[in-house]
């Protein structure tokens, strides 16, 4: 990870084509289509938080879900410099809520998913109101195993992401290409698809309570990863999609964050790259000391 801030920047996206220029931290980067080479330049002062948050999915029960709430608060105390955040299932939502707030901690309280819809005749569904009043502050949007799964198209996930910002939250919107799609070479066009997708309607403004997360679908849950250098240039492209969508500061500033069997053993070498600004991450996330090791590696970044 290094980024460059929005301070400074005294040069902007040339779009369709090449050149990105900035200065002013002493920073200068030139972002052309070897966009891995940001690998290797000299990391300049970050602006972007990192950020990591821990999906626990459709795991833990009422005791584990406590237990684990209070090991990642004593593990997570001393780590600063990182944005954390927890994603109970749905009934442990007020539960984790009582042990953030009575420790004290920073960890942020999100929700998995949430319905578009205000309220009604929705059986099943839970409104962004509801998450509110249990203290959610974040949500995911197309996590991989909603859409593929579950069968959410990009509209759905466009649908809740305003819904999510509408309500004055902020919302992760995961995204990321099958393994058939990266095989047949869809990388760039699948992840590009459901970024803009994803952003349709949704304001400059906005942007400041969105962090994109990519994640490789065939990394999730598998033990594969992306490599570093794949990772970073995946995430270079998309950071260009939101200059192209916005402008250089919004791009500059959006979050973009990479998921996909991030470990405490793997995470350093995984969030290197230059636009990757920390992870969400599944499996490792139910263990606390795990989960810390991660949060540690992206702390390591911000420099
Ligand atoms: C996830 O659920 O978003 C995820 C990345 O899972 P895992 O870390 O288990 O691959």
């Amino acid at each position: 990870m290094g980024v460059v801030g929005v301070v400074g920047v005294v040069g902007v996206v040339g779009v369709g084509g090449v050149v990105w220029v900035y200065g002013g931290s002493g920073a200068r980067l030139q972002f052309n289509d070897a966009a891995t080479r940001r690998l290797e330049m000299e990391p300049p002062v970050r602006e972007r938080k990192p950020f990591v948050g821990g999906n626990w999915k459709m795991n833990t029960n009422r005791t584990t879900s406590a237990d684990l709430t209070r090991g990642c608060v004593d593990a997570l105390a001393a780590i600063g410099s990182v944005e954390t955040a927890v994603f109970p299932p749905f009934p442990y939502l007020l539960a984790v809520r009582s042990i953030l707030r009575d420790r004290g901690s920073s960890i942020q309280l999100g929700a998995q998913d949430c319905y578009f819809r205000p309220d009604g005749a929705f059986t099943g569904e839970i409104s962004l109101e509801m998450l509110k009043d249990c203290g959610v502050q974040l949500v995911l949007a197309g996590h991989s195993e909603r859409r593929h799964v579950i069968g959410e198209t990009d509209e759905i996930v466009n649908s809740k992401l305003r819904a999510i910002l509408d309500a004055g939250l902020t919302g992760v919107l995961c995204i990321g290409e099958t393994l058939e799609q990266r095989e047949a070479g869809h990388t760039d066009p699948v992840n590009q698809r459901q970024l803009r997708s994803g952003l349709a309607d949704i304001s400059a403004d906005a942007m400041s309570r969105v962090v994109v997360a990519y994640e490789p679908v065939w990394a999730i849950g598998t033990g594969k990863n992306a490599t570093p250098e794949d990772a970073q240039d995946v995430h270079a492209k998309l950071r260009r999609v939101i200059a192209q969508l916005y402008n250089a500061e919004v791009a500059e500033r959006t979050r973009i964050i990479y998921g996909g069997s991030v470990k405490a053993s793997n995470a350093a070498e995984l969030f290197r790259g230059a636009d990757i600004d920390g992870g969400l991450i599944g499996g490792a996330s139910l263990k606390a000391p795990e989960f810390a090791g991660i949060v540690k590696a992206a702390a390591g970044g911000s420099r």
